[in-house]
């Protein structure tokens, strides 16, 4: 079976950098796909890839078709892109934060889906009126989440969500995400270097080294692994 996304020999560079020298991934619908690596292995640019922000060589195919590059062109085929450091507007309240996530949909259950969201996220109903800017460094990765949900991806990639917070902060994140996962099938692609917490919620990873996939497997035959444990797990 073919999976949702599929990458094939995919490279980038910038400029003279080489940052991806052929990566293949699958990321089968409804499942979790993390990708680890250490600082520079080419994790942000596999998904900058993805939605086009980076010239891209090699195939990408997403339900079965190519993928268009343009992150227009990746939002339309239902594919949300949460970036490292988040990208909300902070000036913008919460409410309009989540209103612009829901662009790309022409139905109007947009307040419908603002209480959806305040399931996972039960905060952002009291805060509705708040500037973005002035939210907490978790609060704020919480809304770029529930901000990129508000479109109904099928797709949600995720750029290194526990950036800068407390553990305590990235393992209710995590879990909000195998939860989508779980009850709405939510597929999703994560870049993260807490590779604990990334084996911990995905079904299976993908190790990069210098722009390839060194290792890939299960996220259990990845803990398995003596070489992932001493690189990326320290014991
Ligand atoms: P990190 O975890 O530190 O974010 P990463 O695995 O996400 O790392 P990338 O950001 O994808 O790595 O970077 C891959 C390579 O491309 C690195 O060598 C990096 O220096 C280079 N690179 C990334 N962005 C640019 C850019 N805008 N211009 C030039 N080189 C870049």
């Amino acid at each position: 079976m073919t999976a949702l996304l599929e990458l094939r020999k995919v490279q980038a560079r910038y400029g003279p950098v080489q940052a991806l020298r052929g990566v293949n991934i699958d990321v089968p619908e409804g499942t979790v796909v993390a990708v680890l690596g250490a600082n520079g292995a080419g994790k942000t640019t596999t998904l900058r890839a993805v939605s086009g922000t980076v010239k891209r060589d090699g195939e990408i195919t997403f339900a079965g078709k190519p993928l268009r590059s343009g992150p227009e062109a990746v939002a339309k085929a239902g594919i949300a892109h949460v970036p490292e450091g988040r990208g909300t507007f902070t000036d913008l309240s919460v409410t309009e934060n989540l209103r612009l996530g829901a662009y790309t949909r022409r139905d109007r259950s947009v307040k419908a889906d603002i209480e959806r969201m305040a399931t996972y996220f039960p905060w952002i109903l009291d805060r509705g009126d708040q500037r973005a800017g002035t939210l907490s460094g978790g609060e704020q990765q919480m809304l770029a989440l529930a901000r990129a949900l508000m479109g109904r991806p099928r797709l949600l990639m995720l750029d290194e969500p526990s950036l800068g917070l407390a553990p305590l902060i990235v393992r209710e994140i995590f879990r909000i995400v195998r939860e989508l996962n779980e009850k709405e099938g939510l597929t999703v692609l994560v870049v993260e270097q807490d590779a604990r917490i990334a084996l911990d919620s995905a079904a299976t990873a993908y190790v990069l080294e210098v722009g390839t996939v060194a290792l890939s497997g299960t996220s259990a035959e990845l803990k398995g692994d003596e070489a992932v444990r001493r690189s990326y797990l320290g014991y």
